[in-house]
């Protein structure tokens, strides 16, 4: 059994009542002493010995493995660097290249804009006739049709948390013959998630979110461990060459993950994420995700009950729902921004969508009536209508 919430566990600010580590986790107890010793006794002291000395080359794997126990994958079948954006060029090259003869990437509409991006720049890029199709979330399975290279799903929808089944889209994938590419950028870390099960070919996902690496953590990538040594990289780095040091002259993929990997890894990064996910040693999924639905579940009846202008952009049911809850709301920018002056903090989503993710490691009941009570509140005396909450930020 799990102990939840582990709310000692995070430096949560005082009074702040935090629905937004769906898209920005915390910083965990023990990431900053962590860092500061890292750059102070390593960087600082160690030079550029802390490569052999600190274990740095080796960071991408080790913390890899620990990533990989979260999702339901074997060790040395994931690694880390870069952004997930570029994770997802890599993984989507490699999958068109085991399916040559088929010219069809499909997705759909619920993906992340950066996903679709991703796909259309590499289309432009091969400029061989490839094609992004994009297809309703509930009509994914029925569109494998055989001219599918690769379905490129996300899991759990950013916008509105829907889950997308991995056994039931994945086995729809190979019984078209088609490769099968995950994005769990809203899953490490929010649900159970079982690869090695589902038998996808490739999944990707960030570390930033629920896993709680901090702005600009390293990105993950899993290739199932069968298929590793005869992918082709597209971006062939120095350090996904079998023998950096050699300095050849030509490419030759390192025989393992490791032939995923681009250039030097962001180091510091590297250990304020690999001290974040200790607390996971002390969490089972099963229990987090059953606390998740039932915070989640407490959220929708209390709003509903008490703000009837927000309508569930979600599904009602949590079995089909990541760890967030979104409502739609006409003016929703600027009730979100009245929320967080008031200290609880969620986001928004073009073009009327309020993002509020439930994180059951440092969110407990009381969170969940504190936020609907200050929301309520804000919704009775339109005190969202001022000025200063319709001014759009850079960041929503
Ligand atoms: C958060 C997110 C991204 C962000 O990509 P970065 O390259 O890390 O900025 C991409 N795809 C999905 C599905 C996401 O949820």
């Amino acid at each position: 059994m799990t102990n939840l919430p582990m709310k000692d566990r995070f430096e949560l600010p005082d009074g702040m009542i935090y629905l937004d580590g769906n898209s920005l986790g915390p910083l965990p107890v023990g990431v900053t002493d962590k860092v500061q010793a890292m750059v102070r006794d390593q960087w600082g002291a160690h030079l550029i010995k802390g490569w052999n000395a600190d274990g740095w080359m080796d960071q991408p794997a080790r913390v890899g493995n620990m990533v990989a126990r979260l999702i339901g994958a074997p060790d040395g079948s994931v690694t880390m660097g870069d952004t997930l954006s570029v994770k997802v060029y890599q993984a989507l090259s490699a999958a068109l290249k085991m399916r040559p003869d088929r010219k069809v990437i499909l997705s759909d509409s619920g993906n992340f804009p950066s996903d679709l991006y991703m796909a259309e720049g590499l289309i432009r890029q091969l400029d061989q006739g490839y094609e992004l199709r994009i297809v309703a979330p509930e009509d994914v399975a029925d569109a494998m049709g055989d001219d599918v290279a690769v379905a490129m799903i996300t899991q759990v929808d950013y916008r509105t948390g829907r889950m997308h089944d991995m056994a039931t889209i994945t086995q729809a994938a190979h019984d078209a013959g088609a490769v099968m590419l995950w994005d769990l950028a809203h899953s490490a870390g929010a649900v159970p998630v079982d690869l090695a099960t589902c038998g996808a070919e490739f999944a990707v996902g960030c570390s930033y979110k629920y896993l709680n690496g901090g702005p600009g953590a390293p990105a993950f990538i899993y290739v199932r461990p069968d298929l590793i040594a005869d992918i082709a990289p597209a971006l062939a780095g120095w350090l996904g060459h079998d023998a950096p040091f050699a300095f050849e002259q030509g490419y030759r993929p390192a025989p393992d993950i490791e032939r995923m990997r681009v250039g030097t890894p962001p180091v510091i990064q590297f250990a304020a994420l690999e001290e974040a996910l200790r607390v996971w040693d002390d969490v089972d999924m099963d229990d987090l995700r059953a606390a998740s639905i039932r915070l989640c579940d407490l959220f929708i009846t209390l709003v509903e009950a008490s703000c009837p202008d927000m309508t569930l952009a979600s599904p009602r049911d949590g079995v089909g729902r990541g760890s967030q809850v979104s409502f739609s709301h006409d003016n929703g920018y600027a009730v979100m921004q009245a929320l967080i002056a008031r200290d609880v903090i969620g986001d928004f989503r073009a073009p009327d969508i309020m993002r509020f993710g439930f994180t059951p490691l440092y969110i407990d009941e009381d969170d969940v009536r504190g936020a609907v009570d200050i929301l309520a509140e804000i919704l009775d005396t339109r005190a969202w209508d001022k000025p200063e909450f319709h001014a759009k930020g850079r960041v929503t």
